[in-house]
């Protein structure tokens, strides 16, 4: 990874010049931060297995109609990506109250939420991601009110798909965070999604127990953060066992 030319280096991933124009390459890392860089790690093989998520959520997400950045993954830490503006504002998307939600209201984690909650922070780390309202990112020009309507459009259909599939492993999809992106072709732009969809910026319970299985682990030194990427990858069918060829669909649950 050390010839090519570096596009952006951030917390968890590095992004390279693509092979060809308009195509970035996504490369995983194992580092970790939380609470806007405050506490750092390293939660090993983390990089492999979200690229292998990712891919695989991603790539669901398309058969079904969402645009989407990601082209192939192109070995055990990188993907090929389309180049695209990135949008700097993230969605969250809340189903059930939890982290900052939770706080922010006085309401106790795993209250399930009476609809589907949509939040949105700016990107700006000096700032600490503050969080922003719909007049704010038009006014200030960071999206235009069409984007940000299909915005919306496409984090309530990621919610609604994603929500089905988790269960489907026995998993319950609390909260996630979401990137957008330009994608211009000739004269023509789309908005896509863009970043990752891992378990570094979703919260996934375990239906049962409600055990977390994501980066709340990590950012509450609950331990076993590895084991929980792991699990989620196992459930999913992408935990490469007998190597990469071995890759099998899920396994839902009765
Ligand atoms: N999230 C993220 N990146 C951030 C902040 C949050 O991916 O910089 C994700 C997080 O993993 C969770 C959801 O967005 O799934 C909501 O996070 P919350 O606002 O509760 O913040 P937190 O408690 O994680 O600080």
């Amino acid at each position: 990874m050390s010839r090519r030319r570096r596009i952006y280096e951030g917390r968890a991933k590095v992004l390279f010049e693509g092979p060809e124009p308009g195509t970035l390459v996504q490369y995983f890392k194992d580092d970790a931060s939380a609470f806007n860089n405050k506490k750092q790690g390293v939660i090993t093989g983390k990089g492999v297995l979200n690229n292998r998520i990712s891919e695989y959520l991603m790539s669901r997400l398309s058969e079904i109609g969402v645009p989407t950045h990601f082209v192939r993954r192109l070995n055990m830490r990188e993907q090929l990506i389309r180049e695209v503006e990135i949008i700097p504002i993230e969605v969250v998307v809340r189903n059930v109250a939890a982290g900052s939600l939770s706080k922010r209201f006085g309401i106790p984690e795993g209250t399930p939420l009476p609809r589907s909650i949509i939040e949105y922070y700016y990107k700006s780390e000096e700032l600490g991601h503050p969080m922003v309202t719909e007049e704010h990112i038009t006014a200030f020009g960071w999206a235009a009110p069409q984007d940000l309507d299909d915005m919306v459009a496409l984090a309530l259909r990621v919610n609604d798909y994603l929500s089905g599939l988790f269960l489907g492993i026995g998993l319950k999809l609390v909260d996630f965070k979401l990137e957008f992106g330009r994608l211009w072709e000739e004269d023509d732009m789309r908005i896509v999604l863009a970043d990752e969809i891992s378990p570094d910026n979703c919260r996934l319970w375990d239906i049962k127990t409600n055990e977390k299985l994501d980066k709340d682990r990590f950012r509450q030194d609950l331990g076993k953060v590895e084991e929980a990427y792991q699990e989620v990858a196992r459930r999913l069918g992408i935990l490469p066992e007998g190597g990469p060829g071995d890759v099998k669909g899920p396994k839902t649950l009765q």
